[in-house]
């Protein structure tokens, strides 16, 4: 019994420091800041031969790439489903996420969020001449959107039933080759799929997709970094980084 006892102290021991070995990566200010991503998501990360970290491309990296400099601290892009982001950010394998990540309630019960740096909204990709005007067309219709990411909560939530794919460019092949009638996902990166694909257009219903904002995420608690990427977020958004970056990557179209 006693020697059961104290095997359970020294397992509860081990457990203890493997959590605050792992689960509590604080990054001081002059460290290294481990940003990880999921390069599918153009405008804001995609990959590309001349990238502005490495081969990563698009708004959301060059917002580190301005906290690096800014901030005057080393930056690390790393690359992964966007699935694993928050639970890869939780267990302190990297310090933050950058991903045209919607802020929601539920997501900010296991994580933190930084100041919002972008306003967007999910919207419906159909073929030209569909008969999709609205939402609520959707009904009986073959819906394709991607596993995770709001656009499925937001049609979850109309009640309609879908497809969930693994990525955006999956669910727009499926609409170019007539397999789904329409794709739900944030309006840029919908936008960035219609130019680039003849034959879409983009539906848009304000009344049954409220506005989103994307944020930065941190560890729960990490106020000192949450702090950093704040102050060089709340200063791109008021000397107009942020517009310039969103004009350059969007609006370029
Ligand atoms: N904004 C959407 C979400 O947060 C999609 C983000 C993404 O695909 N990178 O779920």
């Amino acid at each position: 019994m006693k020697k059961k006892i104290s095997v359970l102290i020294a397992v509860t021991l081990m457990c203890m420091a493997a959590l605050t070995g792992c689960g509590s990566k604080q990054t001081s200010s002059a460290d290294k800041i481990v940003f990880a991503t999921n390069a599918e998501f153009p405008p804001f990360e995609f990959i590309s031969t001349n990238g502005v970290i490495g081969e990563y491309d698009g708004i959301d990296i060059a917002i580190v790439k301005e906290i690096g400099e800014r901030a005057g601290v080393e930056v690390e892009m790393q690359n992964m489903e966007f699935d694993s982001l928050l639970v890869a950010l939780q267990n302190g394998q990297i310090d933050a996420t950058i991903a045209g990540m919607t802020v929601t309630e539920e997501r900010a019960k296991s994580v933190d969020f930084s100041t919002p740096y972008y306003t967007a909204t999910q919207v419906m990709i159909v073929p030209e001449g569909s008969d999709i005007k609205a939402a609520a067309d959707m009904a009986g219709k073959t819906i394709a959107v991607v596993q995770g990411y709001t656009g499925e909560t937001v049609v979850q939530d109309l009640g309609f039933e879908y497809e969930a794919f693994k990525k955006g460019t999956e669910c727009v092949m499926e609409l170019v080759n007539g397999k789904c009638d329409v794709v739900v996902i944030d309006s840029a990166t919908a936008q960035k799929y219609v130019s680039d694909n003849k034959g879409l257009t983009i539906v848009e219903d304000p009344d049954a997709f409220a506005s989103e904002e994307y944020a930065i995420a941190v560890q729960k608690g990490n106020t000192e970094l949450l702090n950093l990427i704040n102050g060089v977020v709340e200063e791109m958004l008021a000397d107009g980084t942020i517009s310039e970056l969103s004009a350059k990557y969007i609006d370029a179209e």
